[in-house]
């Protein structure tokens, strides 16, 4: 199972060698598909411009936006590997866990989780903006003092991002894995 699980990285490796220079010295850009949703928000918050499939498109569609917007394909379907338009644009993901597929992720692309945390829209991937005070308004009275030191606004779908117990749970996850890349790396 072992020997299987990094043959499957190897192969990954040669595929990514051929790619062309996508965004050179920029964060890398992702784009999940549909059974990766999860993968999406957390990639999302920590601060990766990463578009999610929708329900049913065409795997053609989505390898041709991926090359055109020089996103990274992530990907569980074995099948859109065998596309001619993945080579070069889609990463084949083993079956697993969250945390698998952030720590191939993370160590492939040398991903910071923490740098750019929570500057993303978890739902629409828009870029956030600082919160108004009328914004304010909308989160719970428990987290107005919170919403008040940091609270983020989604321009796109009118979200309001504040430090609440969600945020403390993402923020605990992202932390836990920089802390296992940073031990890595040493
Ligand atoms: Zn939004």
């Amino acid at each position: 199972m072992r020997h299987a699980h990094i043959e499957e990285m190897t192969q990954t490796h040669s595929a990514v060698a051929r790619v062309p220079a996508l965004n050179i010295g920029s964060p890398p850009r992702f784009y999940c598909d549909e059974m990766l949703g999860h993968l999406a928000r957390f990639l999302r918050s920590a601060g990766y411009d990463t578009r999610l499939a929708c329900d049913g498109a065409a795997d053609r569609k989505i390898l041709r936006e991926a090359a055109e917007e020089g996103r990274w394909l992530l990907t569980l379907d074995r099948c859109i590997m065998e596309h001619k338009l993945s080579r070069g644009v889609a990463i084949l993901l083993q079956q697993g866990t969250l945390d698998s597929h952030v720590e191939f992720l993370g160590n492939h692309f040398e991903l910071d989780f923490l740098e750019q945390s929570f500057t993303r829209c978890l739902i629409d991937n828009a870029l956030l903006v600082q919160a108004s005070a009328a914004h304010y308004a909308r989160v719970p009275e428990s987290s107005q003092k919170l919403a008040q030191e940091a609270a983020k606004h989604c321009p796109e779908c009118g979200r309001v991002y504040w430090r609440g117990s969600h945020f403390q749970r993402m923020r605990r996850r992202l932390v836990g894995w920089q802390e296992r890349r940073s031990a890595e790396t040493c």
